[in-house]
């Protein structure tokens, strides 16, 4: 009876509708108060060289910070921002974060590093992205070097020759482009060479088959190594979290790793210990607060 009365008249009762609709209800509210209340922040994982271990760059993480609903990470809430339109201006307001944060470490006299940004597909389809990134990190004193993107493969190759277009855009432009959570969409590698990218992310998937008792994934990620840098790209290890992992991955010359076992996410304190600054570096379990 309630449903019936529902549209408009806001007699729903929770107990009438699952759970996940009510959280999804719930996650719209915030996102939509939550870019004037200031619920985001940014995490910052790290990325080491697999060569010598030294700190190759961050990756910058949103998190939504809601005085009821706690802590939540994007898995909750991007697909929801993605789906209104909402990731928009999300995503300007990652990028002018990161180039404040990159701002507040130098003036802490720390030396910086890369800093790699996430964009989803919504964010990709809007014509006048680069521009308005442009807009923001000039007006933030901010270098296009510092700064790089992350695509998804699944992103990328929606629209093929669109994203080789626009890689080639951003990188004329100074921005350095990776594509994301590689192998987890359907692209033939020879398509890789076509957006020029200088990055390549193999997925966690693809990471923790190392650890599998056949060689079958063993022989996978080695044949990803080997074209990525045959095409002139170099790779990153994503979700690294066992020593083994670390191992296999050195000797398969996997360029950069990137994981619990190396760095969780990082407040941007705590990344600034990683830059230098004072601390003491805590050890990644005492530091999952994702
Ligand atoms: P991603 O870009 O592939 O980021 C890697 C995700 O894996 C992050 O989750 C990170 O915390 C997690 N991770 C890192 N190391 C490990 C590990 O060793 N083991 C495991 N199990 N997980 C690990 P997070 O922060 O929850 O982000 C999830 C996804 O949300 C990201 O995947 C990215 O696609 C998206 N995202 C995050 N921030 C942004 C943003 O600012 N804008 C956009 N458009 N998307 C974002
Ligand atoms: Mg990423
Ligand atoms: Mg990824
Ligand atoms: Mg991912």
């Amino acid at each position: 009876a309630a449903k019936r009365a529902g549209r408009g008249t806001c007699r729903f009762f929770e107990s009438d509708m699952n759970e996940a609709a009510t959280r999804t209800l719930q996650i719209q509210q915030a996102l939509h108060e939550a870019l004037d209340k200031e619920y985001f922040s940014l995490r910052f994982q790290p990325k080491f060289y697999g060569r010598d271990g030294a700190l190759a760059g961050a990756e910058a993480l949103l998190r939504l910070n809601h005085p009821t609903l706690g802590l939540l990470s994007p898995a909750e809430f991007i697909s929801i921002a993605e789906r209104n339109g909402q990731i928009v201006p999300i995503g300007y307001w990652v990028v002018r974060e990161a180039c404040r944060q990159i701002r507040r470490w130098q003036a802490a006299g720390l030396k910086t590093t890369k800093v790699a940004i996430n964009l989803s597909p919504r964010q990709l389809a809007q014509p006048d992205l680069l521009e308005t990134i442009q807009e923001i990190v000039h007006a933030e004193r901010m270098s296009p070097e510092k700064i790089m993107f992350e695509i998804t493969e699944t992103a990328a190759m929606h629209d093929v020759r669109r994203t080789a277009e626009t890689v080639h855009a951003f990188q004329k432009c100074g921005f350095e482009v990776a594509i994301d959570d590689f192998g987890t969409g359907y692209s033939s590698l020879a398509y890789l060479q076509r957006f020029r990218v200088r990055q390549l992310k193999i997925d966690r998937f693809f990471v923790d088959g190392l650890d599998a008792h056949d060689s079958e994934g063993t022989a996978i990620v080695a044949a990803i190594i080997k074209l990525a840098h045959s095409l002139g790209m170099n790779v990153v290890a994503e979700g690294v979290e066992t020593e083994s992992q670390r191992e296999k991955l050195e000797a398969l010359r996997c360029d950069q790793l990137q994981g619990y076992l190396l760095g969780v996410p990082l407040t941007p304190d705590a990344f600034g210990v990683l830059l230098g600054g004072p601390g003491e570096p805590l050890p990644p379990s005492a530091t999952v607060t994702a």
